[in-house]
């Protein structure tokens, strides 16, 4: 079934959407065979979830835009999975928040750093960040430890959707305010996050510009103010207990 042959009402929408362009990205180059397996962790999160945004994870995308916002230098880090789902929602939130994209993957090749280059830059963007790799991420092996110089190692605030445990660590570690996007709330990735987005990536970065879009004539007293509300281990208690009580019926 092509994508757009997928009905809005169909009660699996989200997940035929994301198959399909999972699936495309591995055979665009795009996205690692890995990326299959990563999804499909992802995707049973998400059927516990009820393929549904909770209140906590909006308000999770709420503090983020607002991280976003107040930022110096922040950076939108983009991996296989992310760019072969959300490659135009990607650039909308650069955009928005006026973040660089950087490409940053587990499974580095040129190739493939060259492939979702080329294919944000098809999606509206103008510049994209990650071939340079003049940097490096302490305490990680070297290729996973690999940034730009003038990107993620320079940035204050970094999201990084689908990030795996050491480099969300990694990241942390540096004392970067970082925003990450997971379905599973047990990951370490989203546990070491100073913004924990349990959400599916589909919903998420679209739900993180609308509230940019909204938040971004605020006073900066009033961003801080939902930076400083929000509680990340409750947000992640919270997206647990949904998934533990869940009503799949
Ligand atoms: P960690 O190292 O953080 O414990 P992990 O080893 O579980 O994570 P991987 O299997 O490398 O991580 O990555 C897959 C992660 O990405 C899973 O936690 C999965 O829930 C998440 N994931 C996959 N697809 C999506 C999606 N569409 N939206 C949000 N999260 C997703």
């Amino acid at each position: 079934m092509a994508e757009a042959e997928i009905p809005e009402d169909h009660p699996r929408h989200d997940s035929l959407v994301t198959r399909h362009r999972i699936e495309a990205g591995v055979e665009k180059g795009i996205t690692s065979r890995q990326g299959l397996i990563a999804q499909g962790r992802g995707e049973a999160f998400d059927y516990l979830l009820g393929e549904r945004t909770l209140p906590s994870a909006d308000a999770a995308a709420r503090a983020a835009a607002a991280h976003l916002l107040l930022a110096d230098h922040p950076v939108v880090s983009v991996n296989g999975n992310a760019a072969a789902l959300v490659p135009g929602e990607l650039v909308a939130l650069a955009d928005a928040v006026g973040a660089d994209l950087e490409v940053n993957l587990f499974n580095r090749t040129e190739e493939r750093m060259r492939a979702i280059v080329d294919h944000l830059l098809d999606h509206g963007a103008s510049e994209v960040k990650g071939l340079a790799a003049d940097a490096r991420l302490p305490n990680l092996t070297h290729e996973r430890a690999k940034v730009d110089a003038d990107g993620i190692a320079d940035a204050d605030v970094v999201l990084v959707p689908l990030e795996d445990g050491d480099r969300a660590a990694a990241l942390a570690d540096l004392g970067k305010a970082e925003i990450v996007i997971d379905l599973n709330p047990m990951s370490r990735s989203v546990q070491v996050a100073d913004v924990p987005i349990v959400d599916n990536i589909l919903r998420a970065i679209p739900n993180i510009t609308a509230h940019a879009h909204e938040l971004a004539h605020a006073e900066r007293a009033e961003l801080e103010r939902i930076v400083g509300a929000f509680d990340a281990a409750a947000t992640l208690d919270d997206a647990e207990r949904a998934i533990r009580d869940g009503d799949l019926s």
